[in-house]
């Protein structure tokens, strides 16, 4: 049997039951509040104590770790996300078993044979895992999502033994991001600016050409560091992974850890004023040209394109 952790229903918890069923094993699931649309999954257990819901890692930990000692699962699977790796890790603490974060395959057997993202994107690395329980994440949007099966699976409440530790972090508050209806991490268009930018201000038009396209506004860490934009914006290593039909990045040199981010981008397209920018060798097109002439110059065309 394996058991998946789902953090909360959506496309990456659809890619890690996907990844979860290749193992070829029954599949049970843990999840801090009833998720919809679980299906394909034969016991759903649910935590019900109210800091699950408010997200606290290592009290999820422990929710995990008693149903791996009752159950014994071969492996424990989420989805490569900052908390899943961070609910995963805990798991693997308190377990002391070793961890492979962010796989993009895994051949069952003993030992597992897993190829993970290692450096931000930047190696695919194989390995044999040893655990008598594997623990395992899913790189993000490498994986198919999992069509949503039907059949909804018996629920059982679980009520694990909570320690004062397992309760220090926990979300107590939360601030809505700023930015308005399209998710960075789900939309199919993104527009993004980096230093090239110059200002805050200069993120004017990459909303107005981000607004015509339907589509969320990103940018680099130059820019978060900056304080032009919030963290929600930042695309990359630290930031969030984006898997759109298109990205347009604007002002952005290509860095490793801003690529890591985008490396799901079915096509980029680069604006940049210098040939020799990075980013223009992941690029599949590209205007040399200043962002602020360009992007206007796009989002104009688009405009009459409607009008006419
Ligand atoms: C541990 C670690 C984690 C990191 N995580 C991230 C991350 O998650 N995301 C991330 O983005 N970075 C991350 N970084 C930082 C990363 O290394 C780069 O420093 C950053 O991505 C650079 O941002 P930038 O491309 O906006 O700026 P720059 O590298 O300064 O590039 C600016 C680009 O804009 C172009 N330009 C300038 N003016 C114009 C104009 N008017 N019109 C058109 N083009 C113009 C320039 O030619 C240049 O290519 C991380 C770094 C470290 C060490």
């Amino acid at each position: 049997m394996i058991l998946v952790y789902i953090e909360e229903p959506g496309e990456l918890t659809q890619q890690a039951l996907a990844f979860a069923r290749r193992l070829g094993e029954p599949l049970q699931a843990f999840a801090a509040s009833y998720a919809e649309g679980i299906g394909g999954v034969d016991v759903l257990h649910l935590a019900d104590e109210e800091v699950f819901s408010a997200y606290a890692p290592a009290a999820i930990a422990q929710g995990l770790v008693e149903l791996v000692e009752r159950l014994s699962p071969s492996a424990v699977v989420a989805a490569g996300t900052e908390r899943g790796n961070e609910v995963l890790a805990h798991v693997a603490a308190k377990l002391d078993l070793p961890f492979a974060a962010n796989c993009t395959a895994a051949t069952p057997g003993d030992p597992f044979l897993v190829t993970r993202v290692r450096w931000g994107g930047s190696l695919l690395e194989d390995a044999h895992l040893h655990a008598p329980v594997k623990l395992l994440t899913v790189q993000p949007h490498t994986v198919a999502p999992e069509e949503q099966a039907s059949g909804d699976p018996t629920v059982e409440r679980l009520t694990p033994t909570l320690s004062g530790e397992d309760r220090i972090v926990q979300v107590v508050d939360r601030v809505a991001a700023a930015a308005g209806g399209v998710s960075l991490a789900e939309a199919k268009v993104v527009v993004s600016c980096g230093r090239g930018a110059g200002s805050p201000e200069g993120f004017g038009i990459i909303e107005e050409l981000a607004d015509l396209l339907g589509g969320a506004v990103g940018c680099s860490r130059a820019v978060t560091m900056a304080g032009w934009r919030p963290h929600t914006d930042q695309i990359g290593q630290t930031g969030t992974k984006i898997a759109p039909e298109i990205y347009i990045a604007c002002g952005i040199s290509g860095a490793t850890q801003h690529m890591a981010g985008c490396k799901g981008a079915k096509a980029i397209l680069a604006v940049n004023t210098d040939p020799e920018a990075p980013i223009l060798a992941s690029a599949d097109y590209a205007v040399i040209g200043d962002l602020h002439e360009v992007v206007p110059a796009i989002s104009a065309e688009l405009k009459k394109a409607r009008a006419g």
